[in-house]
């Protein structure tokens, strides 16, 4: 594999640790057991690790089904050659977006009842049902329908030319343990589901279950399950977090020390100066910064990985760069590794850190990791593919 510097690449990379990814497919089968389906969650570009990627390695492991939050995001699997049920999870546009989740076979949500003629004419254009998901909300406050809005719903759907393979729900707390809000919306569910059945309407599929719910709530796994967080290896409570757990961290954000230089005492560092050195200090400039998804907010409030050591980073975060205190790693140099999210020798800054200091979660850390960063596919340590969202022509 050639290395960035033989491409003429910036050394800045996203390393996707796909053994990692096999492990918690793995696990979290052995979790839910053969009886329920496992739909991997996609969207956002697999959660900024690729989602093409990401759904080739779990299609041969067997996964079940694909969810994705827009028509694009789909036809990109399908693009990628991905055969699997796909179902989109997220609000449907109109009739163009019924049309294109038609033409690339994947299955949308119905979250109304003002899509239906849509649904009707795109399935009498294709000459087939259209397999669809229909979205109760039975407390997030959010898409979906009412669990008491279904003998409407199923008035008007009927002879609309869909399938109805699956029903679900979205739970607002399934993170928290004690919240007894999942049970509520558990019972509405039930509810809405008995409601379909008495209007005849059987689907196969009822599911509700992301990450939170899959560790917190075994009694909402229902059919099938749709884990986003775990998958890439983060549990969604920064306490989950650690060994033991049993889930590993599928991400690595990595870059390379562009410069060293030393600075006497009362230098200042980054735009408006807002760090000033105390002591003699030795400094290492990084080619990431907050274009590259490093949040603005790790300004002088956050550490980078160098050596298998933690390195403050000193300044304001800029949007190409960054510069972190090397002062107490005498041997660091240019070229050497530095880890912003990631395990470096015994030291590991997860993405739950990362989160806290930038006032966020997890997944907004991970899928913003911007499209300038190359995503490298690893066996281990070994990379077996680099995918980059911008071409060097
Ligand atoms: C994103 C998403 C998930 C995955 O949630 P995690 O907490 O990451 O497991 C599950 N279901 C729906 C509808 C989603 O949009």
């Amino acid at each position: 594999m050639p290395t960035f510097a033989d491409l003429g690449l910036r050394p800045t990379w996203l390393q996707v640790d796909l053994t990692a990814l096999d492990h918690n497919f793995r696990a979290l089968r052995e979790r839910t057991g053969p009886g329920i389906k496992i739909c991997a969650i996609v969207k956002a570009d697999a959660y900024g690790h690729g989602a093409a990627t990401v759904a080739r390695r779990l299609e041969k492991l067997g996964c079940d089904y694909f969810g994705v939050a827009m028509v694009e995001e789909g036809s990109e699997l399908r693009a990628a050659g991905i055969g699997s049920p796909i179902v989109l999870l997220g609000a449907v546009w109109g009739e163009g977006a019924v049309r294109a989740a038609a033409a690339d076979d994947i299955e949308i949500s119905i979250h109304n009842r003002d899509i239906l003629p849509a649904v009707s004419r795109a399935a009498a254009d294709t000459g087939r049902p259209l397999r669809v998901h229909l979205k109760i909300d039975t407390g997030m406050g959010r898409l979906g329908i009412a669990a008491a809005e279904v003998p409407a719903w199923c008035r008007e759907a009927r002879g609309a030319g869909l399938e109805l393979v699956g029903v679900y729900t979205t739970f607002s707390s399934a993170d928290d343990a004690g919240s007894p809000r999942t049970g509520r919306q558990l019972e509405r569910f039930v509810g809405a589901i008995e409601s379909l059945e008495r209007c005849g309407f059987r689907p196969p599929l009822r599911h509700a279950a992301n990450s939170g719910a899959i560790l917190n709530f075994p009694e909402t796994l229902l059919t099938l399950v749709r884990p986003g967080l775990l998958l890439y290896g983060i549990e969604p409570t920064p306490e989950g977090q650690g060994p033991g757990g049993g889930f590993r961290p599928v991400a690595s954000l990595r870059t390379r020390v562009a410069q060293v230089a030393a600075y006497p005492p009362g230098s200042r560092f980054g735009y408006s100066g807002t760090f000033e050195a105390r002591r003699e200090s030795r400094m290492a400039v990084l080619p990431v910064g907050y274009g590259d998804g490093v949040s603005r907010l790790l300004s002088n409030n956050g550490d980078v990985l160098i050596r298998g050591r933690r390195a403050p980073i000193v300044g304001r975060v800029s949007m190409d760069l960054l510069v972190a205190d090397i002062s107490d790693l005498p041997r660091a140099e240019v070229g050497d590794l530095a880890t912003l999210i990631g395990r470096d020798g015994g030291e590991e800054i997860g993405a739950w850190e990362v989160a806290e200091r930038a006032g966020t979660i997890p997944w907004e850390v991970l899928c913003g990791v911007g499209c300038r960063v190359p995503r490298a596919a690893t066996e281990g340590e070994k990379v077996v593919s680099i995918v980059s969202r911008l071409e060097r022509r």
